[in-house]
């Protein structure tokens, strides 16, 4: 018999979770979209644990992590994504880039471009072993750009 998902705030910090990392703008307009993508294409339905979502934001990351904006150099956002990675055991890396972003004004094929490169980036951080790469358009929908590593998780 499949568990039901436990709901949020049901555990304590100690309790169970499946972690996934979010590597992506700090723009707030993302986060529902985002979440909602975690939960419903990427996690298992199976899965019996809370979803927690480590959030490593800056502004335009996806510009950061393909090397057209210099605003946070690359090794911190490594930094902290080894941080997600390593003590939380989280395998999954979702890379977002979305329509409208302040901190990378760019085409949405532009973005499209730097999800892609961005995704091999992450990549070869050697911390993941999915990593999907989406792209948050103007109408808030989540689009799947590339991903690296099969399955659900
Ligand atoms: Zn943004």
């Amino acid at each position: 018999m499949k568990e039901i998902r436990k709901t949020e705030k049901e555990n304590g910090m100690d309790g169970d979770f499946l972690f996934i990392t979010e590597i992506g703008c700090m723009d707030g307009r993302e986060t529902e979209p985002v979440e909602r993508f975690i939960k419903n294409n990427v996690v298992s339905k199976d899965e019996s644990r809370e979803i927690a979502i480590d959030k490593v934001t800056e502004p335009g990351m996806d510009a950061i992590l393909s090397g057209e904006s210099k605003f946070t150099p690359i090794f911190q956002v490594y930094k902290k994504a080894e941080i997600s990675a390593k003590h939380h055991e989280s395998s999954t890396a979702i890379v977002v880039g979305h329509s409208s972003c302040a901190g990378n004004p760019v085409e949405d094929s532009i973005h499209i471009k730097q999800i892609e490169k961005s995704v091999k980036v992450v990549s070869g951080w050697n911390l993941f072993t999915k990593i999907i790469g989406v792209f948050v358009d103007a109408k808030r929908e989540v689009q799947i750009i590339s991903s690296i590593g099969e399955g659900k998780v």
